[in-house]
């Protein structure tokens, strides 16, 4: 990206990837031809994120033929190639707590739970057990309060989870200086089986394990349609056509209209990221190598210092257009005052993109028509909810029966107000959300 591109307004979420700063340090993208022709499969799957790849895997085995479909040139372009890179279990962000979980799903909470508050391990083991090339770190994740009241309110939320596996130390001011050199706040949890990853880099270290597992990936290969005829799914693309039994779905935030029934059922959130390059005193900020984020900040102000020493700040934003000048106006306050001698930093990068958010807060497996599913609404935690989700969807779709899932199967339901909803969060609540400390 060069200094007058960085600089103007652009629609965030589906620019090139060479404007993402995680293109910069990854492994280069596996060959994914497109479709060409008529193809036949055991299961199809639509989506070369990680639900959808993550789905190819666990459902990979046995000589099953499956096959993926990606509308983008390549895997990950969209959410899963693009984002902040955070692992971190236990729903700090949605500040769900288990008993929450209960009431909404009674018979599959603490199956549920359980995987919410281990989907840190889940993924690191993810990750050894398909050999994932993803420049990993999982040092811990550290969620950092502001005052003595605001850590002992998130240290009681966190304790519901221990019960279901979940882990998470309590540090105070002085221990929390040794991870992070700022006394803007009172303490932190820490919160071990968590850290970061390089996103673009999981998108392809993901796709080149699916393929090792003879999972067939065709990118630049839109599904224009998805029809049920005679007992088998026909998907059409420009070039080609693709029958299978089963259809899986992992569309995320970018399927638009395919599948009717999946398009009112989250509402579409939209995140933006600002970069620096590796700054020379780096790890000074973070002496402990562990990403974190501010519990008090409900426009979600995630500071990481990643492997090659640049800072990597994500935030929510209003509508789909922003410029770095909007971006700064979110970040710099909140930098400034969580550090306040790092000064004005140069950001170099400056990119977005787009996830679902459920009305419940969790996320879904849900029938959209014959032998045919979709998981959807990660919720801002694609690598712990999202893979944990997208794990079930692949053994759906191998032939486990839904008693032996960990998510309940549903049909989908339209969230009430939708179209209000969905303009409300992008014109009123994530400004609101960024005023607050700006
Ligand atoms: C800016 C940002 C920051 C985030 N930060 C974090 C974080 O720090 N930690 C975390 O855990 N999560 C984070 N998330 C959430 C995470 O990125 C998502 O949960 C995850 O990537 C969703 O994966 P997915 O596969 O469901 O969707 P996507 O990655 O969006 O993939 C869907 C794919 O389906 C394809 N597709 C859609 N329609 C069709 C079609 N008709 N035919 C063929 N292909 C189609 C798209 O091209 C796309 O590649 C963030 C998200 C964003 C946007």
């Amino acid at each position: 990206m060069n200094a007058t591109s960085v600089l103007n307004a652009r629609t965030l979420g589906t620019e090139p990837l060479a404007d993402v700063h995680w293109a910069q340090s990854t492994q280069p993208a596996p060959a994914c031809p497109k479709l060409d022709g008529d193809a036949e499969a055991d299961i199809a799957i639509i989506g070369a994120g990680y639900t959808g790849l993550v789905a190819a895997l666990s459902a990979a085995g046995d000589g099953r033929r499956i096959v993926v479909l990606e509308a983008a040139p390549e895997p990950g372009f969209a959410a899963s190639g693009r984002n902040a890179g955070a692992v971190a279990p236990m729903m700090w962000g949605m500040k769900k707590t288990p008993a929450q979980i209960t009431a909404s799903f009674p018979q599959h909470a603490p199956r549920m739970n359980r995987a919410i508050a281990t989907s840190g391990a889940f993924l690191r083991d993810f990750i050894a057990t398909h050999g994932v090339e993803c420049e990993a770190h999982f040092d811990g994740y550290l969620l950092a309060a502001r005052t003595p009241d605001s850590l002992a309110k998130a240290k009681a939320a966190h304790e519901g989870w221990v019960q279901y596996g979940g882990r998470f130390e309590v540090l105070s001011q002085q221990e929390l200086s040794r991870h992070v050199r700022t006394d803007a706040y009172a303490g932190a949890l820490r919160v071990p089986d968590a850290g970061y990853l390089n996103p673009l880099s999981f998108s392809r270290g993901l796709a080149a394990a699916a393929q090792r597992a003879s999972v067939t990936i065709h990118c630049g290969s839109p599904v224009l349609s998805a029809k049920y005829e005679d007992g088998v799914w026909r998907l059409q693309t420009p070039s080609g056509v693709l029958r299978a039994a089963t259809l899986l779905a992992g569309m995320g935030a970018y399927g638009g209209a395919l599948v009717p029934r999946l398009q009112k059922e989250s509402y579409e959130v939209c995140s933006a990221i600002v970069a620096t390059d590796p700054l020379p005193h780096a790890r000074e900020l973070t002496p402990g190598g562990m990403a974190m984020a501010d519990l008090d900040d409900a426009a979600v102000f995630a500071p990481m210092i990643d492997a090659r020493g640049c800072l990597v700040v994500s935030m929510l934003f209003q509508g789909d257009q922003m410029s770095l000048a909007d971006a700064e106006r979110i970040v710099r306050p909140r930098l400034a005052r969580a550090f306040p001698d790092l000064g004005a930093v140069p950001f170099t990068k400056f990119w977005g993109g787009k996830f679902l958010m459920t009305t419940d807060g969790a996320a879904h497996l849900l029938q959209i028509g014959p032998n045919a599913f979709a998981a959807q609404g990660c919720n801002g935690m694609g690598h712990s909810i999202g893979v944990a989700v997208a794990h079930d969807l692949g053994r759906l779709g191998a032939g486990a029966a839904a008693e032996e899932l960990v998510f309940p199967v549903t049909l989908p339901k339209p969230a009430p107000m939708h179209g209000l909803m969905t303009g409300a969060l992008r014109r009123v609540m994530a400004p609101m959300m960024n005023r607050k400390l700006a």
